[in-house]
């Protein structure tokens, strides 16, 4: 048997559902396709993500190399590239890891109409139809399916399948023009960035290591942006560069409560998935659909001071700052924002959700979707739409000293404790006025969301 593994959102060559099934039945071509769909839409064409996914490839071609194979690599529209290099290479079957966004499912039937595909359970623990209600239905709510996960996970003696690779059984290439001597770069239209994370299994595992060290204080310590308490490791597992299995293990060896909460996060994310799978319509819209129904009374002016950090409201600056800068963001800012945008701003959430979608390194379809329709309650189980989080306390309780917002709003270098968190513009006039009041538009925002919700009953 002549087989294919073709990599897509899991750009590593250990503890690999699909590699692991090709390698044991035959011998196996590794492959990666810049995809154009995707990449073509990307506005930036010095997006640090295509830097990460290139430092990936790198690393997996030099272990292929090591075992006389050689990684191949072709830019086009997948549906084309992947039947064609099937002919060229005399393949029978293509291995792949199930991906659960609308798009991928879409590419991967076109291409089981080509090739004979089989794909994979990878990228998640559990997928959907595995963790069911008693009456054998979807979850909505993310505890008692975090309960059912629990359960289920327990009762399989707490198994996590450890996919072997064996890589003796690689295609062997001879003077294969690679990764590491092309410029593909030029060949996709993109330029190198560098990220402040690299890319690749290598740096993925040492900073799971070093978290693991320090996991017993994930509980308390998440929450505060000023210093390290998570993980940081969304952007290896959005890529593959690691497995879930692989968090998941670290997660169990130790018994804190920290070790607890952060598996928990874990479990969040195949939630996320699993609403993605079953409600392809959230892509779109709102997940409770009379949510869709909402008129945002907020402007593009706002909108546009928002993306730029320059609304005048520190915390919400601070972080957008962050963002723009290092496509990076913490989990209680991304909270923060998102509520700010859709709830004090007025603006409606997807157009948040595609500016992260532009901007965050470790972009995910199906967690950021989840995010953002948690902040702006459309979600299956968000907050309720009356909670609106006060940009001024939380940035108190959050950011107390008002670190990581001199990190990036330098014209509040010289603010103290108090007024850090709601400057005094006359003290600060480098520093913008606040673009709106908070207090006002939060009694706008309860009318705007009770007008609609009203109106749908
Ligand atoms: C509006 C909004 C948008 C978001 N967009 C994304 C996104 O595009 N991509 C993304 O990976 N996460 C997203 N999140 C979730 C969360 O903010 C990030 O996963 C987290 O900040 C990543 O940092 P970390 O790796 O240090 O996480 P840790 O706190 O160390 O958590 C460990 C892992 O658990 C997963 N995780 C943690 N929190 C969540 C969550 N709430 N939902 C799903 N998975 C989670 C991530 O894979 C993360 O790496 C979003 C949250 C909000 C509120």
């Amino acid at each position: 048997m002549k087989n294919l593994c073709w990599l897509r959102r899991d750009l590593r060559l250990h503890d690999h559902a699909a590699l692991s099934a090709a390698v044991e039945t035959g011998e196996t071509t590794v492959a990666f396709i810049f995809d154009s769909h995707i990449l073509d839409k990307l506005k930036n064409k010095s997006d640090k993500r295509v830097t990460f996914i290139y430092q990936s490839l790198q690393e997996i071609e030099t272990l292929l190399q090591k075992k006389g194979s050689s990684l191949v690599v072709r830019y086009g529209k997948p549906e084309e590239e992947i039947p064609k290099l099937c002919e060229e290479l005399g393949i029978d079957k293509v291995f792949a890891n199930r991906d659960y966004e609308p798009y991928a499912k879409k590419r991967d039937a076109l291409i089981a109409k080509k090739v004979h595909l089989e794909t994979f359970k990878d990228s998640v623990f559990y997928e959907k139809h595995e963790v069911l209600t008693g009456s054998a239905t979807l979850y909505k709510v993310f505890t008692p399916y975090k309960n059912k996960w629990l359960e289920k996970f327990n009762d399989s003696g707490k198994i996590i399948s450890n996919f072997e690779c064996n890589l003796k059984n690689l295609r062997k290439f001879e003077n294969k023009k690679n990764i590491l001597v092309t410029d593909w770069y030029k060949i996709i239209g993109f330029k190198e960035n560098l990220a402040l994370l690299t890319g690749g299994t290598k740096q993925a595992l040492k900073r799971l290591n070093d978290f693991h060290d320090h996991i017993s204080e994930y509980k308390v310590a998440r929450d505060f942006p000023a210093i390290a308490g998570t993980s940081l490791l969304s952007v290896y597992i959005r890529f593959g560069n690691l497995s879930v299995r692989d968090m998941i293990r670290a997660g169990l060896e130790k018994k804190s409560e920290g070790a607890q909460t952060w598996v928990s996060e874990i479990i969040w994310r195949d939630f996320y998935q699993m609403i993605l799978d079953s409600h392809p319509y959230v892509e779109k819209g709102a997940f409770k659909k009379e949510y869709d129904q909402i008129k945002y009374l907020g402007n593009e002016v706002d909108f546009k001071a928002w993306c730029e950090g320059r609304t005048g409201f520190p915390i919400v600056d601070a972080a957008m700052r962050c963002l723009n800068e290092t496509g990076m963001m913490h989990n209680r800012l991304r909270m923060i924002v998102a509520s700010f945008l859709c709830k004090i701003l007025l603006v409606d959430w997807k157009k948040g959700e595609h500016y992260f979608a532009e901007h965050l390194l470790d972009f995910d379809l199906a967690a950021n979707n989840g995010g953002w329709q948690w902040s702006s309650s459309s979600g299956c189980d968000a907050q309720p739409y009356f909670r609106i989080f006060n940009p001024y306390t939380q940035s108190e309780k959050f950011d107390s000293k008002g670190e990581f917002i001199k990190q990036w709003v330098p014209e509040l270098k010289k603010a103290g404790p108090k007024e850090i968190h709601r400057p005094d513009t006359l003290l600060f006039q480098d520093y913008t006025a606040p673009i709106v009041s908070y207090e006002k538009n939060r009694v706008r925002c309860l009318a705007m969301y009770s007008a609609a919700l009203q109106r749908d009953k």
